[in-house]
């Protein structure tokens, strides 16, 4: 008990091209865009506030390159 359930949320690098899709699907605003470029020379997403995932899976099923996985995970707050 008192586990909390956060989202792990990864993004394949040598897959995703930088098209914006997942910024406007995510209800929960999670991916921003950010200075790193990907090898397209397109900038890649980056993740905030994984904890607000609804795990509705849009971003899963509309990234057209199959890039973003989205995990559920229970971490313990009490591991020490
Ligand atoms: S939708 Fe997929 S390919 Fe497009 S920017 Fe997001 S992770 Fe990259
Ligand atoms: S599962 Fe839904 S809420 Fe979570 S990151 Fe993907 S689009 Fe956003």
């Amino acid at each position: 008990m008192g586990g909390v359930i956060m989202a792990n949320i990864t993004i394949d690098k040598s897959c995703c091209k930088g098209c914006d899709i997942c910024y406007a699907v995510c209800p929960k605003k999670i991916f921003v865009r950010s200075k790193n470029r990907n090898h397209y020379g397109t900038n890649m997403p980056d993740i905030t506030n994984p904890e607000t995932c609804i795990y509705c899976g849009m971003c899963e099923r509309m990234c057209p390159d199959g890039a973003i996985d989205v995990q559920k995970e229970e971490s313990s707050e009490n591991e020490d």
